[in-house]
This record gives C-alpha cells, structure tokens and sequence, in this order.
C-alpha cells in the first residue's frame, strides 16, 4: 500500500464523490465540533467597474496589448472545487478547497 504524501507530485483525481449534507465538523469561533452543512462554492460575478478590471482593460489596449500568453489547449479535464461548510449555531463558514472532483453529490 502506497500512503499519499503532501508532496506527491499528482493529485488524487476523484470522479465521483458522494457527500452528506450535513456533517459535525470543527468550529473555529465554536471552538467545538457543531452541526455544519455543506454547500458548493460559486464565484460571485465580476464587476466590470473594478480596479482592477479597470486596470487589466487599460493594459491590454492597443498593440500587442495581451500581457500574458492565453492558454489554449488545457490539459486538465477538471475544475478545482471549493467546499463551503456553514456553521448551524454560529453562521461561521468554512471553505475547503483544491478538490478536483468530476462529479459531486451532496
Ligand atoms: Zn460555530
């Protein structure tokens, strides 16, 4: 049997991930296991009128305004995913992220 370590170069890839909708976890502000549910993280929406939105549109102006090489044939067939448990006595949210899971149940 082979104990993954930390630095072992490739990620567990997981493809499908069955997980509880609630589940007692550690609180850091409880300071206890409580009661937390379980939901997946979503990116809130970009504003357009940002600074640094602002800043990015300014610099890829004119010629030769792409300031880095755009990536595009992608090796990955997967997305990095971001948990988020809530505590259900305290609101207090938690996220763990970096999971490449290609299909996730909760
Ligand atoms: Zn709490």
């Amino acid at each position: 049997m082979y104990i993954y370590t930390l630095n072992y170069p490739f990620q567990e890839q997981i493809n499908h991930m069955k997980m509880q909708k609630e589940m007692r976890k550690f609180c850091p502000r409880c300071k206890t296991h409580t009661a937390q549910t379980l939901a997946l993280y979503k990116r809130g929406k970009d504003r357009a009128g940002a600074e640094g939105a602002r800043r990015h549109a300014e610099d890829k102006k004119g010629y030769g305004g792409q300031k880095f090489p755009e990536l595009k044939r992608t090796a990955k067939t997967t997305k990095k995913m971001t948990l988020r448990y809530t505590c259900k006595t305290c609101q207090y949210r938690t996220m763990k992220e970096g999971l490449r899971i290609r299909k996730l149940e909760i």
